[in-house]
C-alpha cells in the first residue's frame, strides 16, 4: 500500500491553469474521490497521478518516490476508464492478459495471474467469450480485472461507471469497493456523481476552478460544507442570508429574515465578527414539521405551497413570509392536508451551517 502525495501543483494548458498549486494527500489503502463541477480539474489531476500530463510546477510522489516525471509506464497504475476499451478481437482472457504480456511475464504466470483476476471480479466462467458477447457491466467487470492484474501500485478511476444503466451502476460500486478493499489499493476515482462518491469513499475532494475547496469523509463534508459551493455542490440545501448575532466557539447565532437561529460554524478556522454577513445552509431533510410550535429555537411558521409526494417522501415549498424553503418529510404525514392550514417547522442547531463565503 502507498500513499499518494501532490505538493503544489500547478498544471497549465497555454493560458488556462487547470490546477492551482494543489496539495493533497491520499492515505495508503484509501479509497479517495475527487467531485466537483465540469471543468474543475478532476481529469487532468487523474491524468497528471496516470502521468499523461506533466506539470508545470510542484511534485507528485507514491509513497516515497517522486514520480512527478516519471512516463506512464513505469509507474505502474492500474487504470479504468469510462469506456472499457477492451480490445473487441480478443476473448476476456486474452484481453486481461495483455499487459502481463507487455511486460513478459512466463505464460503460466500469465496464465495463473489471469484466472486470480478474473475470479476476483467474479469472471472466471467468460474467459473465452469476446467483449461483444457481454452485458456493459460485464465488460466494466473485465476492464476492473485488467487494471489490477498488472498489480499495480494504485487505482485510477475516471467515471468509471457512467455508461451503465441505474442498477448497475449500483451494483459495480460496491463491486469496485470490494476490489479496492480486498486488494488494499490506494484509489483516486473521479465522478459527476456525488451518490457514488457519498456512498463508498473514505474520503473526498471538492473541486473548483482548479483549486481544492474541502477534503473530508462523506458526513464531513455533507454535514460540514466550509463553503456555499461545497454545500450546494453536495446533496440539495437552501441559503438563507443573515447577519451574525452572537458567537460562542463554534456555535452561532445568526439574525434573518425568518427568524433567529442557532447553528455551527462550517469553516472553524475562521472567526467572524458580530455583526457580519453570514449565510445559513439548511437541508430539506433536516426539517421536522408538526402542526404545533412545539418548540421555540430554530422554529419558523409557515404555509405548503407546491408539494410533489414520492412515496417514502414528499417534497414541499414552506413559504414563510417573502422566503420558500424546501422541506423533504419521511413517511410523509402532512401531504393530505398540505395546503390548509399553518405549519411550523424546526431544525436542530447542529443541522444549520453557518457559512461565511
Ligand atoms: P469534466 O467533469 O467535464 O470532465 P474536469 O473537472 O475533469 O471536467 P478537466 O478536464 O480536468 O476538468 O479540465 C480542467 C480545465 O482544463 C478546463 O478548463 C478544460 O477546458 C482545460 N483543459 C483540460 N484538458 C485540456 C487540454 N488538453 N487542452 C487545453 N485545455 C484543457
Amino acid at each position: 500500500m502507498i500513499s499518494i502525495r501532490i505538493e503544489k501543483l500547478t498544471k497549465r494548458f497555454g493560458a488556462i491553469t487547470a490546477l492551482h498549486d494543489l496539495d493533497l494527500t491520499i492515505e495508503p489503502g484509501e479509497l479517495f474521490f475527487l467531485l466537483g463541477p465540469s471543468g474543475c480539474g478532476k481529469t487532468t489531476l487523474l491524468r497528471s497521478l496516470a502521468g499523461f500530463y506533466i506539470p508545470e510546477a510542484g511534485h507528485i510522489y507514491f509513497g516515497d518516490e517522486d514520480v512527478t516525471k516519471l512516463e506512464p509506464h513505469k509507474r505502474n497504475t492500474g487504470m479504468m476508464f469510462q469506456s472499457y476499451a477492451l480490445w473487441p478481437h480478443m476473448t476476456v482472457a486474452e484481453n486481461v492478459a495483455f499487459g502481463l504480456e507487455e511486460r513478459k511475464v512466463s505464460k503460466p504466470e500469465i496464465k495463473r495471474r489471469v484466472g486470480e483476476a478474473l475470479e476476483s471480479v467474479r469472471m472466471s466462467p467468460y474467459a473465452d467469450r469476446k467483449p461483444n458477447q457481454m452485458s456493459g457491466g460485464q465488460q466494466q467487470r473485465v476492464a476492473l480485472a485488467r487494471a489490477l492484474v498488472i498489480r499495480p501500485r494504485c487505482l485510477l478511476l475516471d467515471e468509471p461507471l457512467s455508461n451503465l444503466d441505474a442498477k448497475l451502476r449500483l451494483e459495480m460500486r460496491t463491486e469496485i469497493r470490494r476490489v479496492c478493499k480486498e486488494f488494499k489499493l490506494t484509489t483516486v476515482y473521479v465522478t459527476h456523481d456525488q451518490k457514488e462518491a457519498l456512498s463508498i469513499s473514505d474520503r473526498m475532494a471538492i473541486l473548483e476552478s482548479g483549486h481544492i475547496l474541502q477534503v473530508g469523509t462523506p458526513r464531513e463534508v455533507y454535514k460540514r460544507p466550509r463553503k456555499k459551493t461545497v454545500a450546494n455542490f453536495i446533496g440539495e440545501t437552501d441559503f438563507i442570508p443573515g447577519k451574525l448575532a452572537g458567537l460562542n466557539g463554534n456555535m452561532a447565532t445568526v439574525e434573518t429574515a425568518i427568524g433567529r437561529f442557532d447553528g455551527v460554524l462550517g469553516d472553524e478556522s475562521r472567526t467572524p465578527v458580530i455583526g457580519q454577513e453570514v449565510t445559513l445552509s439548511i437541508r430539506p431533510e433536516c426539517w421536522e414539521l408538526s402542526r404545533d410550535r412545539n418548540v421555540e429555537r430554530n422554529s419558523v411558521r409557515g404555509k405548503i405551497g407546491a408539494f410533489v409526494y414520492l412515496g417514502e417522501v414528499a417534497q414541499y415549498e414552506l413559504i414563510v413570509r417573502d422566503t420558500t424553503l424546501k422541506v423533504f418529510e419521511r413517511n410523509p404525514r402532512f401531504v393530505d392536508g398540505a395546503t390548509r392550514g399553518e405549519i411550523f417547522a424546526a431544525v436542530e442547531p447542529e443541522d444549520v451551517v453557518v457559512l461565511l463565503d
